[in-house]
């Protein structure tokens, strides 16, 4: 075993002697702790059968525990910088691949045949908070083989990606997540467990992939459509920001009685509408797309 590198004087010693600078850009804010570590390891239920693909390993804290513990684990890193300190820090694991990429610039679907002869793969990673989104929603849409994806976030974004229809939380990334995944809350991490500390908690959250019931739906694009609009203005009724933002070829008359036949209420508001209750919409509502 190799030593420990989530330990504050430890990250210190490699920043120190690679005159490393963290760039806020990039969302750098690296983990100190190993009881974090250990516990994204068993959040993510990580056994020496899985292939893991981490993103941003930083200066391998994470990647340490993966490689530990995992068969085989790809880490890809955009930092140039990070590189040869991670050449240093975690090189000595065979079972390792550091990909110097942007994460989003890389065809994952081509990795994942390549290293893992196109087997489903977990994915583990204590997110840049800067591009959360596009990530998850990279991992998600393209429907790769993974089974499940247990990260790092702003423990905010873990609250509104769990949301349940009704409370305040409840949004667009809501209804995505949980459209192509079952969100599990794993637990918070207070900014004291990163160097430097960010300024808000964090949460570690698991998506389990292909568990959940997904609602058919006739024209994904046009779905995804009708849930933006749904609340793109939150304070009025569902008729009226639908009328506004989502383009429709429909009176609101028309509208109306498209409500009407799926049970809701004229005055119903997006933000309550469940993710089942968002297919039949847009269903009903694709002959006026
Ligand atoms: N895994 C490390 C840890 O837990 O200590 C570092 C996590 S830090 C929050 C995010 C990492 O993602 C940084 O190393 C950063 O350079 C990297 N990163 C940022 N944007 C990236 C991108 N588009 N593709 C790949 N890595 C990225």
């Amino acid at each position: 075993m190799i030593e420990r590198i989530a330990t504050p004087s430890k990250t210190k010693e490699i920043i120190e002697q690679n005159a490393f600078y963290f760039k806020k850009n990039y969302g750098q804010n690296f983990l100190i702790d190993a009881n974090v570590l250990q516990n994204m390891i068993s959040a993510a239920d990580i056994s020496d059968q899985d292939f893991v693909l981490e993103i941003g390993p930083g200066i391998g804290s994470l990647t340490q525990f993966l490689a530990e513990n995992a068969k085989n684990v790809v880490a890809v890193e955009i930092d140039d910088h990070l590189i040869p300190i991670l050449k240093e820090t975690v090189g000595g694991y065979d079972n390792l691949t550091i990909i110097h990429s942007d994460v989003l610039k890389l065809d994952l679907g081509k990795l994942i045949a390549e290293k893992n002869h196109g087997n489903p793969i977990k994915v583990a990673a204590n997110l840049p908070y800067y591009i959360t989104t596009p990530i998850l929603m990279e991992l998600l849409e393209k429907e790769y083989p993974i089974t499940s994806i247990t990260v790092m976030v702003q423990r905010e974004v873990a609250d509104r990606m769990q949301a349940a229809p009704g409370s305040k939380d409840y949004g667009a990334l809501s209804v995505a997540v949980q459209f192509y995944s079952t969100p599990h809350p794993d637990f918070i991490v207070p900014p004291a467990c990163f160097m430097p500390r960010p300024k808000v908690d964090s949460a570690v959250i698991t998506l389990h992939i292909g568990q959940n019931h997904r609602p058919e739906v006739t024209d994904r694009a046009f779905f995804f459509r009708i849930v933006k609009s749904a609340f793109a203005q939150r304070r009025k009724t569902l008729v009226n920001t639908l009328s506004a933002t989502a383009g429709l070829s429909c009176t609101k008359e028309e509208l109306l009685s498209v409500l009407e036949t799926l049970h809701l209420s004229p005055t119903v508001r997006g933000e309550t509408l469940s993710v089942e209750q968002f297919a039949s919409l847009a269903n009903a509502l694709y002959p006026y797309r």
